[in-house]
């Protein structure tokens, strides 16, 4: 979802860096006991360095639910993270974003329109009898809308640390799954759990029962939605094939959102949290290359100097749209802040977060 962000002004873009840093820094002082600056792995250096808590969007939005005593969480990420914590926030707090155009594309890939025509095509052609026949499973990289649509019909939100765990517990439920919005995700999941590829079918957006047979949709116990993570498509077979040959020694770790054939020749895979244990826990010399978005591998690069940390692709891979925040976004917001002005304040309403914490909750339960 695009939201117009308004212009800082013209004072903003003739600032210097550092003096963005030092201002920065002097609003933080004194808005201190009214702000907690939250920063995902993805966000870049520049704004990392203010972060009072960092970590993927769920492990963030649930930190900041235990802090209750600061009216203003800034959320250094993208869009849905800022509605999850607004959906877990305490009553009064306000999510704020520093630039509106800070949006997730793979997220976007599933509007709650595009996903209800699809279930009333499923339900027209008959492939299922009742909405209950389908267990919907989202990954939390999706808006609230699509969260609530799921928790309206008992599904749940998933991780990409917990993906297999939830796709588990959602094909013991039903007879079939939904898994929105990342195929590769889903892809992976249910292949660690072993289901054989001819019963997962990809859903094309756009068309009329998403390119499918009604014979192969009658067959399939897993639908998967065919968005993607523009970052994590980036990772080839060919780098890995690379990499071995150049350091056989080399140890390969990427992120499930990448494409299953380069997932099948990685050493390991795991969430962001996942992967950064792994090079914490590795010992000194270790040699990794790992498939994820760049500003996470140079900041393993900065903390961990005695490993060889490289990025899998020889290219940047980064999440430009998260990208948007730049230290100038927070220091804007900051100043109004401290003006009494709000600006980039995120909400979702009442009746969408009721039924989204429902597909959290029962993620949290069956974690
Ligand atoms: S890295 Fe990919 S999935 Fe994560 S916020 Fe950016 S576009 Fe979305």
């Amino acid at each position: 979802m695009l939201l117009q962000q308004q212009d800082l002004g013209a004072e903003y873009y003739s600032l210097q860096p550092q003096e963005i840093e030092e201002r920065i820094r002097l609003r933080i002082t004194e808005l201190r006991d009214d702000i907690l600056i939250l920063c995902h792995h993805y966000q870049s250096q520049s704004l990392f360095q203010f972060a009072d808590l960092s970590g993927d969007s769920l492990k963030l939005a649930r930190e900041a639910s235990g802090i209750s005593d600061r009216e203003f969480l800034i959320f250094c990420g993208v869009h849905f993270m800022a509605e999850s914590a607004d959906i877990l926030a305490h009553k009064g707090q306000k999510v704020l974003l520093p630039h509106l155009h800070a949006g997730c594309p793979m997220a976007d890939m599933a509007t709650v329109g595009a996903v209800e025509q699809a279930y009333k095509e499923l339900l027209a052609a008959g492939i299922m009898s009742a909405e209950t026949d389908m267990v919907p499973v989202t990954y939390v990289n999706s808006s609230a809308a699509i969260k609530a649509f799921v928790g309206e019909r008992e599904g749940s939100v998933c991780t990409s640390s917990n993906g297999e765990k939830v796709l588990k517990w959602a094909m013991e439920k039903g007879e079939k799954v939904f898994f929105f919005p990342d195929e590769h995700l889903g892809r992976n999941s249910a292949s660690a759990l072993g289901i054989p590829d001819e019963q997962v079918l990809l859903w094309h957006r756009g068309e009329r029962l998403g390119g499918n047979s009604l014979e192969a949709l009658n067959n399939a116990r897993i639908l998967l939605w065919d968005g993607y993570c523009e970052v994590h498509m980036r990772f080839l077979p060919d780098h890995i094939r690379q990499w071995r040959l150049r350091e056989p020694d080399i140890r390969i770790i990427i992120h499930p959102e990448c494409p299953h054939d380069v997932l099948t020749l990685a050493d390991h895979y795991g969430s962001t949290e996942a992967i950064i244990s792994a090079v914490q826990d590795s010992p000194a010399g270790s040699k990794w290359a790992i498939g994820t978005e760049v500003n996470l591998v140079e900041r393993l690069q900065r903390q961990h100097p005695d490993k060889e940390i490289h990025l899998l692709a020889p290219s940047s891979c980064q999440c430009t749209t998260m990208d948007c925040n730049q230290p100038v976004n927070l220091l804007w917001l900051l100043d109004n802040l401290a003006d009494g002005r709000v600006f980039n304040q995120i909400t979702v309403e009442p009746a969408i977060a009721a039924s989204a914490a429902r597909s959290l909750e029962q993620m949290l339960a069956i974690s």
